[in-house]
């Protein structure tokens, strides 16, 4: 059967669905294809179907920590297979609902893995679909570990769809994903060791604000995490006392044993199987080729965004639905291609959702020092002394702001509970002179973490 649509959008993740919706009420007639559950990595697999566990972990930690201080509440334990069914409960749902909202809309939703045959034709299964326009918005999937016994490994999806965790978990690889995982783990009991390939977790962090989470990792739950640096791993094999993890460095080797291993090691853009070539579109490991205004060069009637696309911007939900707004304009309110908006290049802030929290916005002080030389000032503290946070049992928690040589805030990062909230003020304070921005001059609540963060803003803000 073959079928014509103006526009073909290719996965119904974040990026997806706004595509989609933004055809819709631009009048077209619109398909999405899909190869798994319709909704998308971030409902299904990925930021919102962990957050039952980095919360619950998050809550324990801070409970934990104000009972060994003497704070009037009991150690409290986590229950990772009760928070499993609980995840299951919003995540079970998000394919039919994603399905039913998407079909309400209007558009037509195949299952199935499309496969270009021609610049504006894709196959999949027995139906052939031609377009005016396509949308490639497949996202990432996990890198498959292609060592000797990667396939004994799980990877983030199956890892958030189990019913329930045994008593040793190591993860192969020290980034966020690894990193949240392993801290909520340690907090419900386990043994948790994290492989990882370079000296400190969390690249792309500021190392100082790292070394808070890491000196906070030993003491996560009755066995603390474990972190293995600057090891590879070899290989994976079963041996008789349960998994063995082999991490190389130049010298030696040494193993981990586990009751299950994570492959944590990043991900790929999902572009298996499309056949891009057939469509003259570009792909290399970083994702699909796409210009400032997410089009493809190679073919002007196909476009990109999100995860899937090589945009320069980190893979995350918000540089996900920045890409989208951005898809949304140019496919449908841009007569013209002088009408064409391009993708922002603004900084954006992120977060572990590690024990504590580590949050960032800007650039980190090896950037701001490559790019500003000596001429950047740098301040950074411990919370760890100020009342409220002694009042709240916190004792990995710091701070690190970063002015560059007009006096503009150009990074800022954090480590505490309750950073991942906080540092969007920073973040809509970046690029402003302390003095005449809204956080220096506003009257915030106190008690809380924003104030102590005011606080040390201005105190930051000093010498810069
Ligand atoms: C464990 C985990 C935790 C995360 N936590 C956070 C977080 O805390 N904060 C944050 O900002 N981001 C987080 N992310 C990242 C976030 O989920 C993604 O950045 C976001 O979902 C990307 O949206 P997207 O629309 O580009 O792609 P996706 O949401 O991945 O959607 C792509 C869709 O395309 C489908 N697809 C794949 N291949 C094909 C194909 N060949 N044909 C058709 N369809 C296909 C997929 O099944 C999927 O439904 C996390 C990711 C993971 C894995």
């Amino acid at each position: 059967m073959e079928q014509h649509f103006q526009l073909c959008v290719l996965g119904s993740g974040a990026v997806g669905q706004t595509v989609a919706y933004g055809g819709r009420s631009a009048g077209l007639s619109v398909v999405v294809i899909e190869t798994q559950a319709p909704g998308g990595t971030c409902p299904n697999r990925g930021c919102d179907a962990k957050k039952p566990f980095v919360n619950a972990a998050g809550l324990m930690y801070r409970a934990n920590h104000l009972a060994a201080a003497g704070g009037g509440i009991a150690p409290t334990t986590l229950d990772w297979s009760a928070i499993a069914a609980f995840k299951k409960s919003f995540t079970d749902p998000v394919g039919d609902l994603t399905a039913a909202d998407l079909r309400k809309a209007g558009v037509e939703l195949i299952a199935g893995e499309p496969r270009f045959t021609g610049p504006g034709t894709v196959v999949v299964g027995e139906q052939t679909i031609t377009a005016d326009r396509f949308v490639i918005a497949t996202g990432q999937m996990p890198r498959p570990l292609t060592v000797p016994g990667g396939e004994l490994t799980v990877d983030s999806d199956a890892f958030l769809e189990l019913d329930d965790l045994p008593q040793r978990v190591t993860f192969i690889g020290g980034g966020y994903v690894g990193m949240e995982f392993a801290c909520a783990a340690a907090m419900a009991g386990r043994a948790v060791t994290v492989i990882a390939t370079r000296d400190h977790v969390l690249a792309g962090f500021d190392p100082d604000i790292v070394a808070t989470l890491e000196a906070a990792l030993p003491d996560l739950g009755p066995h603390g995490v474990t972190v293995v640096p600057n090891r590879r791993v070899g290989a994976v094999s079963q041996g008789p006392e349960g998994l063995r993890v082999h991490a190389n460095d130049d010298a030696s080797t040494v193993v981990a044993t586990a009751d299950l291993v994570v492959n944590t090691t990043g991900r790929v853009a999902s572009v298996d199987g499309l056949n891009l070539d057939a469509a003259g579109v570009a792909a290399s490991p970083r994702g699909v080729a796409v210009d400032g205004h997410l089009r493809c060069p190679g073919n002007p009637h196909i476009w990109a965004g999100g995860d899937v696309a090589d945009n320069g911007r980190p893979a995350l939900i918000p540089t996900a639905v920045d890409d989208a707004r951005v898809l949304a304009h140019n496919l449908f309110k841009a007569p013209s291609d002088a009408d064409l908006q391009a993708r922002p290049a603004k900084p954006h802030a992120s977060v572990a959702f590690t024990l504590p929290a580590v949050s960032g916005v800007g650039l980190t002080e090896d950037e701001a020092r490559a790019e500003h030389g000596d001429a950047v000032h740098v301040a950074s503290g411990n919370f760890a002394t100020k009342k409220f946070f002694r009042e709240l049992a916190q004792p990995h928690v710091a701070w690190k702001m970063i002015f560059g040589p007009d006096r503009r805030l150009i990074g800022a990062h954090l480590a505490a509970e309750g950073s991942d909230e906080v540092i969007n003020l920073l973040a809509l304070t970046l690029g402003q002179v302390p003095e005449q921005s809204a956080l220096y001059n506003a009257t915030l609540t106190y008690p809380s973490v924003s104030a102590a963060v005011q606080t040390a803003f201005r105190k930051a803000a000093k010498g810069a």
